[in-house]
């Protein structure tokens, strides 16, 4: 590490440059006077070559990433994504294969996604699946509006409630207000199942559909999940299946076969497509064949007694949800991840992913109680309230865990749980990564015990110490600004120490 640490951002000097034109061998065109810039290019940063390599070099080292270490972001399944999905991505028939190219020239990307479309729906046992919706969130978007167009070609536009169980994923009672439902929140039982008494006295003519996270948010299985679509289909309601922990169920239960009636996948995390920060996801939705009819085209079919493949659009289709055909580098890097795993794989992949989970649960439970006590699937709830260190937060724990290299759990999520540390180990961390992780984990509650100003001054070796989460997110500089840039880094500068401590070992 270096120990001169040059300035971030204010690396620019008049006159540098960082590229070299050849000299103009066309002759020049003369540009209409109105389409010239007429003032100064101010503040635009003038660089060398290196300075923007080194500088890009450096931020990134700067991140953290499932590439450099164990990332246990509950919810977020943040597995490793092995690197012959981007071989395959990058293959030049793909990345470089343009949208609006005939589907007669396309044969082989559209085989892909019908063989991503049927491999879907068989393990999910749902009968068709669209790959159009970029993220989770849109494809709960897209089942909320299929559920409003089937209501509604049913002669029941009345039914604008869309049921909620409070362990659902924040993003469930989002979707609905956003299509413009009515939430209704159903409560959890004591053993962090949907309350059956509670949903009974919200269900009625009103009701569209229950969207069901299964397994929740607790980390638990809905133990009465059966029961709970029996009561909703009753009430002649539809039920949503939010699949992004279905992580933990491959090949042990079909969402299709208990009595969901539509579901997304979430391709960047079941299925090891990458993500974080914003890139590029798939939030694929598969759906029982009364509602096929409505899913978002275009989808792909094997056209019958041939070997080509066609995209079409349903006869009902709610429209489109993305341009083109999705995001298509996902779409074959899921396919990858299900053609080199096979069907005992995927089992293998939940299996494993459980288990790791409840091993961490069972050699953390005597020092952070579990939210709720059994056992748990893909993730497992702790809480921050330690015995006898009460002044510790779940925030101080998180963040002296950067300070040991790990990156911190989802915290203060899911928010029926009072200081919850959301622990998802995902299967691809080995025994020996997690027993370091719970070493840290139970160093910090010895530290908390001991002295804890250790924890509250938490992260102490991270590039930056403790940022004002609130401001970031209340008040968003979304704007470079060189003068607001400077002043707010003399300010930070001024709040913390200058001071590197080296990191804690154990
Ligand atoms: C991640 C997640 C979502 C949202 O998925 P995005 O792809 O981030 O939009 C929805 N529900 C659950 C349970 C999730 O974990």
């Amino acid at each position: 590490m270096n120990t001169f640490e040059p300035p971030i951002f204010e690396l620019s000097g008049p006159g540098k440059c960082g590229v070299n034109l050849p000299t103009v061998d066309v002759p020049l065109a003369e540009l209409p006077q109105e389409l010239l810039r007429t003032d100064d290019l101010a503040g635009f940063p003038e660089l060398s070559e290196t300075e923007v390599t080194r500088h890009f070099t450096r931020i990134s080292q700067r991140n953290f990433c499932i590439d450099t270490g164990m990332y246990p972001l509950g919810s977020c399944t943040m597995k490793y994504n092995p690197k012959v999905h981007e071989a395959a991505a990058r293959l030049p028939g793909f990345a470089a294969l343009h949208p609006l190219t005939d589907p007669a020239h396309a044969q082989g990307a559209l085989w892909i996604m019908e063989q991503l479309q049927s491999m879907l729906a068989e393990i999910s046992g749902f009968d068709a699946v669209s790959l159009q919706p970029a993220a989770g969130a849109q494809g709960e978007f897209t089942g909320i509006l299929v559920f409003r167009a089937y209501h509604h070609a049913q002669g029941d536009p009345e039914r604008v409630e869309v049921l909620c169980p409070d362990s659902a994923h924040g993003t469930n009672p989002a979707t609905a207000a956003m299509v413009g439902m009515r939430v209704v929140e159903v409560k959890t039982d004591h053993n962090g199942n949907v309350d059956l008494d509670d949903l009974q006295s919200k269900l009625g003519p009103r009701t569209a559909g229950l969207m069901l996270t299964n397994p929740n948010t607790l980390g638990l299985f809905d133990e009465h999940v059966q029961q709970v679509a029996e009561l909703v289909h009753g009430a002649g309601g539809l039920m949503y299946g939010d699949g992004a922990n279905f992580n933990a169920i491959l090949g042990i239960v079909r969402p299709g076969d208990v009595g969901f009636d539509f579901m997304h996948y979430n391709l960047h995390k079941t299925f090891t497509t990458p993500h974080g920060g914003g890139g590029p996801g798939c939030g694929a939705v598969g759906c029982k064949t009364f509602l096929e009819d409505y899913l978002p085209g275009p989808r792909v079919c094997h056209v019958i007694d041939s070997d080509k493949f066609e995209l079409f659009t349903p006869p009902h289709s709610i429209g489109r949800l993305k341009a083109f055909h999705g995001n298509f580098g996902m779409i074959i890097r899921a396919w990858v991840y299900i053609r080199t795993l096979g069907a005992a794989g995927l089992r293998e992949v939940s299996e494993n992913a459980v288990l790791n989970a409840n091993y961490l649960r069972v050699k953390l439970q005597d020092l952070y109680p579990v939210a709720y006590d059994r056992t748990c699937m893909h993730e497992v709830v702790l809480k921050g309230q330690l015995r006898d260190a009460p002044a510790a937060k779940t925030l101080d724990i998180a963040k002296r865990l950067i300070d040991y290299g790990f990156h911190p759990p989802t915290v203060y999520f899911p928010i029926s749980v009072p200081e919850a540390i959301m622990i998802e180990p995902t299967e691809t961390e080995s025994k020996r990564n997690m027993d370091a992780f719970i070493v840290a984990m139970r160093q910090i509650v010895a530290e908390a015990v001991e002295d804890i100003t250790i924890l509250k001054q938490a992260p102490t070796t991270a590039p930056l110490r403790r940022l004002d989460e609130v401001g970031a997110a209340r008040k968003p500089i979304l704007k470079y600004d060189p003068v607001k840039f400077q002043e707010l880094r003399r300010s930070h500068a001024a709040a913390t120490s200058d001071e590197q401590p080296e990191r804690p070992t154990y």
